[in-house]
């Protein structure tokens, strides 16, 4: 027997030993360090000559490997906007790698079904129209790239010009966006209308939210021929949302595509009160959400709607012999970067299917609660500054200046305990603390450990004598 034939005859007790381990990680998620802050580097062992099977590379993976991972799908990582998996979604994306199915064309399995079925309950649950389609995507990045090209090439149609079939030659684009996120910058070098052409609209005072009047002003004075807007459905630190609504009468009137990134700010429309935010979104051209953030799926998934599907195939279709086939379903090969992708809509079904509209909205206003708790100790505190009010699910915050520290000191010692994991941030462009709060097993009680650790930082400095 060779060592695949090993592994085949022993997987059931393989399976049940990893699978105890997985439910044991995400079972002591809590009490686990938030991070691994001393960049562990990787053991240096040479390439196996023969393989040692499954058992012992476990065993390897237990001993070197598994004590260095970070709890990023636990309840006190508030780095970033990092979501955790839902069991449902954690059970199936084991599924999609068992079964192993390649989502590129339908016709040979019931896959494309799926996922055009998650794309229909998630437009349900963000309730928007049935006249957007969309792809599942690595991520938000992918999915901003994937609006960003479709933008381009309606910009080149503005101008007779197939881009997609004869290039960026003689066309005229010009982006406008008041807070773009960073993929969004990288999706512009990648689509090669390059990062320092962004054309800056001027924020709201205090606000990361774009003023639309500005941008009136800019797309009037605008003698370009294709133009692209791309706005926020909450920035990454102050949570702010654009006006999309009044963007969209913008671009309807001059002929310019609106893109909305809504990573994770899209989630707002589960909260009735908050739902106004994102008012005017069915009038966007393509809108970005991301899957593994607060919808908790196991990464990568991210999500891409278009109202024009027809521009997307334009951009991403494939044309081969052994490329068609007769289905009423899409072929996700013309709808996104990949041409074999896996099984990603997976998780997404059994996530949805299993909590429903309720559990989802449950964990966003939960979410929603606990950041506003931080915030509200944060502002009593004798040692911190609350740096903008918190209006969603993301606390800004820095040390009192007089305490006179650096922040970034104070950010690695909070990381440092092992206890909260934060990121840092620019507000106003004065550096930041951040804390997003994305995972379903976050609880008020977790709030409560992080604002120990918050304290702890200045009581361990007073005792120093720094
Ligand atoms: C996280 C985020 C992105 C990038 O998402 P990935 O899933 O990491 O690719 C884009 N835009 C916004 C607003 C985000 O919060």
């Amino acid at each position: 027997m060779n060592q695949f034939e090993k592994d085949s005859s022993n997987l059931i007790t393989l399976a049940e030993n990893i699978c105890q381990w997985c439910i044991s990680f995400q079972k002591t998620l809590p009490e686990r360090r938030v991070a691994i802050t001393d960049n562990p580097s990787p053991p240096k062992q040479p390439l196996e000559e023969n393989g040692l099977g499954s058992e012992a590379a476990f065993l390897d993976f237990v001993q070197n490997i598994s004590g260095n991972l970070s709890a990023s799908a636990g309840p006190r990582y508030l780095g970033l906007v990092t979501g955790g998996t839902t069991p449902a979604a954690m059970l199936a994306d084991w599924i999609t790698s068992a079964t192993d199915q390649n989502v590129c064309l339908p016709g040979d399995s019931i896959a494309t079904a799926v996922e055009v079925q998650a794309l229909s309950w998630l437009r349900q649950l963000f309730q928007i129209n049935e006249t957007f389609q969309g792809t599942l995507t690595s991520g938000a990045t992918a999915a901003n790239i994937l609006g960003t090209l479709c933008g381009r090439q309606f910009a080149g149609e503005q101008q007779g010009i197939d881009i997609a079939a004869d290039g960026l030659q003689g066309v005229e684009i010009e982006v406008f966006s008041a807070s773009p996120h960073a993929s969004t910058l990288k999706a512009l070098s990648l689509v090669g209308l390059g990062r320092k052409q962004l054309i800056q609209v001027p924020c709201l005072p205090d606000s990361e939210a774009m003023d639309v009047t500005a941008l009136a002003v800019l797309l009037k004075k605008s003698r370009c021929r294709g133009k692209i807007v791309i706005a926020s459905a909450g920035t990454v630190t102050g949570t702010d949302f654009d006006d999309i609504e009044a963007i969209a009468e913008l671009t309807q009137t001059h002929n310019a595509w609106l893109h909305v990134d809504g990573a994770f700010g899209l989630f707002s429309r589960l909260l009735p009160e908050q739902r106004s935010l994102t008012n005017g979104i069915n009038l966007a051209d393509s809108i970005t959400t991301d899957g593994h953030k607060w919808l908790n799926v196991s990464y990568d998934c991210g999500i891409f709607f278009t109202r024009h599907p027809e521009l997307l195939s334009d951009v991403c279709g494939v044309t081969a012999s052994y490329l068609d086939v007769d289905s009423h379903l899409p072929s996700y090969i013309n709808m996104g970067i990949e041409n074999s992708r896996r099984f990603r809509a997976l998780p997404v079904w059994m996530t949805l299917k299993a909590y429903g509209r309720s559990g989802y909205t449950e964990l966003v206003k939960n979410n929603c609660e606990q950041a506003k708790a931080l915030a509200e100790w944060l502002s009593q505190s004798k040692d911190y500054e609350l740096l903008c009010p918190c209006k969603l699910n993301v606390v800004v915050f820095k040390p009192k200046s007089l305490h006179n520290i650096d922040i970034n000191n104070v950010l690695t010692r909070i990381n440092d305990s092992g206890q909260v994991y934060v990121t840092p941030g620019k507000w106003q462009g004065e550096g930041a603390i951040r804390a997003a709060f994305c995972n379903w097993q976050t609880t008020m009680e977790d709030v409560g450990i992080v604002c120990s650790t918050l304290n702890n930082i200045f009581e361990t400095t007073e005792t120093n004598g720094n």
